[in-house]
């Protein structure tokens, strides 16, 4: 009798409560790489998480309370690129003279409409200029000038390209550390009412060619979004994931075979990619709320929410 009790007061409102809540998932990745444990100090870890952890937290509430998957994306990118540890914004890396460019895209999968800039060296949040240029421009990408142009005609701030140049990202393009050293970030989002975004914003690769294009602001490539499907965000060596169209196969192999989302997003990293051909990794959200968070590299800083479990990790062992 007690347990038929407790069972109706206690455990069925907690049950009832849960199966009426509505299902929202947030992924967020800050770059995979090459890090080891041995390469960073727990107080350099501990920065990452808790950086990781509180634009998670503002993302989460967001969702939970309503707000669309594109402002959570947007506005989480955001908070990444105004923090000077990722590889997006303040914080890019250099390209070959000593500068920085930046790519962003985003795509809203309700309606396969995309935007991206690519090449902006003034722009303070790319994410938001991708953004603009799809909602409030009959195109898709938008390069350097005529980017920036355009950026500046929708009140988007502007910053000197110093602004982006911090002293660790100096002292890697002096040294010439090659491109170990990842960060890109990225994030997807699926709402309360089944709508799914994603975004990607970087500095793209140390040390990259003049006009170098990397895969983050290529939709299909680097960013994809599908209600259909999935989103994804992709990081890793840009050549690569172009050539594989890395973020839409994963919303392709969804839509034509019966394989789940992490069957997908492994067999994509790790067979038709790998640590040497395409190093790298992406996070994906499905229709149905499932994360996968799948790299070969050692390490990408990475977070989700699924109604609210929280999970943040850095190496690959978490
Ligand atoms: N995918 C980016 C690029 O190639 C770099 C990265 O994700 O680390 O520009």
């Amino acid at each position: 009798m007690r347990q038929l009790l407790n069972f109706l007061f206690i455990l069925l409102p907690s049950i009832l409560v849960h199966l009426s809540a509505q299902n929202y998932a947030l992924a967020i990745h800050g770059g995979a790489g090459f890090l080891n444990r041995s390469d960073i100090s727990e107080y350099q870890v501990q920065v990452y998480r808790e950086s990781l952890s509180s634009v998670l937290a503002i993302g989460d509430s967001m969702l939970n309370a309503g707000s669309s998957a594109l402002d959570v994306v947007e506005t989480v990118i955001r908070l990444m690129e105004n923090d000077s540890i990722y590889n997006a914004g303040k914080g890019s890396v250099l390209n070959k003279h000593g500068m920085v460019e930046c790519d962003a895209s985003f795509m809203d999968g309700r309606n396969l409409e995309a935007g991206a800039v690519t090449g902006v060296a003034h722009i303070k949040n790319p994410i938001t200029a991708a953004r603009l240029v799809m909602e409030k421009s009959p195109h898709v990408m938008l390069a350097g000038k005529g980017a920036e142009e355009f950026a500046l005609l929708h009140n988007v701030p502007f910053v000197p390209n110093k602004y982006f140049i911090t002293a660790r990202k100096h002292q890697a393009y002096v040294k010439k550390l090659g491109n170990r050293k990842h960060g890109t970030v990225g994030a997807v989002a699926l709402d309360i009412s089944g709508n799914i975004a994603a975004g990607t914003s970087t500095g793209g690769m140390n040390g990259k060619a003049f006009g170098r294009i990397g895969d983050s602001p290529i939709i299909g490539a680097g960013t994809y979004a599908n209600n259909n499907t999935c989103g994804v965000s992709c990081t890793g060596h840009g050549e690569y994931y172009i050539r594989n169209v890395v973020a839409h196969d994963v919303s392709a192999m969804l839509a034509y075979t019966s394989k789940d989302l992490q069957e997908v997003t492994a067999e994509i990293i790790h067979e038709k990619l790998n640590s040497r051909a395409g190093a790298g990794g992406l996070i994906a959200v499905d229709k149905a709320g499932n994360i996968s968070m799948e790299f070969n590299t050692t390490s990408m800083f990475r977070a989700s929410s699924k109604n609210g479990k929280v999970y943040v990790a850095i190496f690959a062992d978490e």
